[in-house]
């Protein structure tokens, strides 16, 4: 089961990622947490992507796609993983196509996790992290429907894209993940 969670920032799609890796024994990776320990150990990453975590725009694709291959690697030893947080533009789902092709192991499927605009920035508001100001949070929501929201139709050109509703309470959330998910490979 290899996976990609698409979701705005605050649509749980941290905690869902976290159930799954559980249930199924996945490898996981968040590019979010990559840079935010790279800005907290203050290594040359960390220095060039500071700024744009700080204010809640996207680290440039060239940053991004130098690190990448090292930040997958590993994980494409698993019998499966997911990705949260990656890709989050055509370019980068486009390395991470070529990337996967070259191991012969592509996606099963894209999972975007739904959520109405006013909850996610309540959500965010409630979670106290270095990037999470309300000026941060607006920044980061508008980023999501211009860079990463085409993703949605991108995947589902594919036909891998999952839609699921977010705004439920998690364990129900996790419910339907699993229900959609098992109808799409194996488990
Ligand atoms: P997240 O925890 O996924 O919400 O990511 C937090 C921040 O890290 C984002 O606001 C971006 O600044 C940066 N980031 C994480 N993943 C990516 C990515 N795939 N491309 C560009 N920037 C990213």
């Amino acid at each position: 089961m290899r996976l990609v969670f698409l979701g705005a920032p605050g649509s749980g799609k941290g905690t869902q990622a976290a159930l799954l890796v559980k249930r199924f024994d996945l490898g996981y990776v968040s590019t979010g947490d990559v840079f935010r320990q790279a800005v907290l150990d203050q290594t040359a990453l960390g220095l060039q992507a500071k700024g744009y975590l700080d204010a809640g725009l996207l680290v440039p694709d060239e940053i991004v796609l130098g690190m990448i291959d090292q930040v997958l690697d590993g994980l494409l030893n698993k019998k499966g993983f997911i990705l949260d947080g990656f890709p989050r533009t055509i370019p980068q789902a486009e390395k991470l196509e070529a990337i996967l092709a070259a191991k012969h192991k592509p996606l099963d499927a894209v999972v975007s996790l739904e959520v109405a605009e006013e909850s996610l920035v309540q959500r965010m508001l409630s979670r106290k992290r270095f990037d999470d100001t309300e000026e941060t949070i607006r920044i980061r929501l508008a980023t999501f429907h211009q860079q990463t929201e085409p993703l949605k139709a991108y995947y589902q050109k594919k036909g891998l894209l999952r839609q699921v509703d977010a705004s439920k309470p998690v364990q129900e959330v996790f419910g339907s993940l699993v229900a959609i998910l098992a109808q799409t490979a194996s488990l």
